[in-house]
C-alpha cells in the first residue's frame, strides 16, 4: 500500500470512528434525557465525517498534510495528558475538634420554643437564635404550603422517612453471648460483600477516630445534649446510589422522594449489618438518618469512598456526590482500607465551581479551600442552604445534579472519570466538554415519565 492509499484508508477509518463514536454518545445522551448533549453529539457525528469526506477529495499530498496535522495534534494531546498540571499537594485533612451535633441545622430546627432543650441550646449559642427563629417561620420541609410542594410526592417522601424513624431504636442492642473468632481479612471481605448484596454501591472500612464522632447528642435516640462516648474501633461506611432520573429535576418534590427512599435503604442496610455483628458477639451501632453518632462524610472519606468536594458532600469515584451514606461502627476486628487523598477531585473542584454557580441560595463558596478547625476544606453556608430548603419544602439537590461527577456510570462517563483521575489537562478538557455538552447552567431534567401520573 503506497502512502496515498494508506492516507485514504486512515481517513476513512477515522471518519467511521467519529461517526460511530458521536452517534453512540448522542443516543446515550437521549437515554439520559440530556437533549442538548444529544443534539451536539449528533451534529458532530455528521460534521466530523463530512470534513473527512472533503479531505478525501483533496489531492494525495493534501491528505498527507491533513494526516500530519491530525497526528501532531494527537501527539500534543497525549503529552498534555501526561503533564502534571493541577497537581495538588494534599495530606489527609483531619479536624482538630469534635463537632457538636446540636449545632447542625437539622438539630436546631427541631428545637421547640418553651422546651428545656430550646432554652439550653440558645443559652449555649445565643448568636444562632435570631436566624433559627427566622427559619422556623418558613413553611418547612414537606410542608403543604412550601414553594415546591406536591401533595403526592411529599406524602411519598414522608412515607419513606417512616422507615429510618421506625428503625431509630434498632440501631443498637444486646450483644449475643461470647464473641466468635474470625480472621479479620475474611470477615472484612464477607461483610463488604454482604453490604453490597444488601444494596450498597460501594463499601469501605476506616479506623474510628475521635473527629469522626460528634461530641454531644443533637437528635435521634438518647438524651439531648448528652456527651457522646463511642469507643468502637472500626467503622464500615457505604454508599447507596441516588437514581439519576429522579434527581434530575432538582430542586423539585420528586428529588425529595429519591432522597427519602435512599435514606430508607441506607437505614435498612445499616441496621441489618449491625444486628448481624451483634449476633456474632461484638458491639455494633448503625448510624442512620436522624440518628447518627458519627459524621458520615468524614468516616466515608477515611474509608476510601471518596473525597469531600466543594459542595461539602463525598465525591465518590463512580457516581460523584449522587449517593447517600450509611455507617456501622463496631469492635469486630476488621481490616481498614488504605485511603489516601484523591487530589484529582480536589483539583477538579478547584477549577469547576459549577455547583457554586448553580446554587439557588448561593451557599457554596467560590474561593479555594481554607483552614477550618485544623482542616483545609470548603465550607458551605449551611444556614442559607437550609433556609432555602425550608422555603421550597424539599432538600434542593441542585448542586449534586449539575456536578460533572454525577453522570451515570457508563462507558463514556467512566472513560472521562478515568482520564480526569490521571491528568490535569484531562480535567480542564473534561470541564470544558461538560460545559459544552450539558451547559454551564443546565436546565433541570424532566422527571421520569411514571411520576406524571401524580400530577393528574
Ligand atoms: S460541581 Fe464541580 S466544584 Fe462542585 S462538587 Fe462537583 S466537581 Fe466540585
Ligand atoms: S442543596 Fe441547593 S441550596 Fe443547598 S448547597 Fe446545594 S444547591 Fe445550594
Amino acid at each position: 500500500m503506497n502512502p496515498a492509499q494508506l492516507s485514504f484508508v486512515i481517513l476513512v477509518l477515522s471518519g467511521m470512528a467519529i461517526l460511530l463514536g458521536f452517534a453512540a454518545f448522542g443516543v446515550q445522551s437521549l437515554r439520559e434525557r440530556e437533549p442538548r448533549a444529544a443534539r451536539i453529539a449528533l451534529a458532530l457525528a455528521m460534521i466530523g465525517p463530512l470534513i473527512v469526506a472533503l479531505a478525501l477529495l483533496a489531492p494525495p499530498l493534501g491528505r498527507l498534510l491533513l494526516l500530519g496535522i491530525l497526528g501532531a495534534g494527537a501527539t500534543a494531546a497525549m503529552v498534555l495528558f501526561l503533564w502534571p498540571i493541577g497537581r495538588i499537594a494534599a495530606g489527609r485533612e483531619t479536624p482538630t475538634i469534635r463537632f457538636d451535633e446540636r449545632d447542625i441545622m437539622f438539630a436546631r430546627a427541631r428545637l421547640k420554643p418553651g422546651t428545656p432543650q430550646h432554652a439550653a441550646y440558645y443559652a449555649l449559642r445565643p448568636a444562632n437564635r435570631a436566624v433559627d427563629d427566622e427559619i422556623r417561620k418558613l413553611p418547612g420541609l414537606l410542608a403543604a404550603h412550601a414553594k415546591k410542594a406536591h401533595p403526592l410526592h411529599f406524602a411519598t417522601a414522608a412515607a419513606c422517612f417512616t422507615v429510618p424513624a421506625a428503625l431509630r431504636e434498632w440501631v443498637d442492642g444486646q450483644i449475643a453471648g461470647t464473641a466468635r473468632e474470625f480472621e479479620p481479612a475474611r470477615i472484612t471481605a464477607y461483610l463488604k460483600g454482604l453490604t453490597r448484596y444488601f444494596g450498597a454501591r460501594a463499601v469501605g472500612v476506616a479506623e474510628l477516630r475521635p473527629y469522626h464522632v460528634y461530641s454531644h447528642i443533637g437528635r435521634g435516640s438518647g438524651e439531648y445534649g448528652a456527651a457522646i462516648q463511642l469507643d468502637h474501633r472500626y467503622a464500615i461506611a457505604f454508599t447507596v446510589e441516588m437514581d439519576y432520573d429522579m434527581v434530575g429535576p432538582a430542586p423539585a418534590a420528586v428529588e425529595m422522594v429519591e432522597t427519602a427512599k435512599q435514606y430508607s435503604e441506607a437505614a435498612q442496610i445499616a441496621v441489618q449489618l449491625a444486628a448481624l455483628i451483634r449476633s456474632l458477639g461484638y458491639p455494633a451501632r448503625a448510624h442512620i438518618d436522624g440518628n447518627y453518632r458519627v459524621i458520615a462524610p468524614l468516616v466515608a472519606r477515611d474509608a476510601g469512598l471518596g473525597e469531600i468536594g466543594r459542595m461539602g458532600l463525598v465525591m465518590t469515584s463512580d457516581l460523584g456526590p449522587r449517593v447517600r451514606l450509611g455507617v456501622v461502627t463496631t469492635d469486630l476486628p476488621l481490616i481498614p482500607d488504605a485511603a489516601s487523598p484523591d487530589t484529582s477531585v480536589l483539583d477538579f473542584c478547584r477549577i469547576c465551581k459549577k455547583c457554586a454557580e448553580n446554587c439557588p441560595s448561593r451557599s457554596i463558596p467560590f474561593d479555594d479551600r481554607r483552614e477550618i478547625e485544623g482542616a483545609l476544606r470548603w465550607q458551605i453556608d449551611a444556614v442559607s442552604c437550609f433556609r432555602y430548603w425550608n422555603v421550597i419544602g424539599a432538600d434542593c439537590g441542585r448542586c449534586l445534579t449539575v456536578c460533572p461527577y454525577s453522570h451515570p456510570a457508563n462507558l463514556a462517563h467512566n472513560g472521562v472519570r478515568w482520564a480526569i483521575r490521571r491528568s490535569g489537562f484531562a480535567r480542564r478538557a473534561a470541564l470544558w466538554l461538560d460545559d459544552l455538552f450539558y451547559g454551564r447552567n443546565p436546565a433541570p431534567r424532566p422527571a421520569p415519565g411514571w411520576t406524571a401520573a401524580a400530577d393528574r
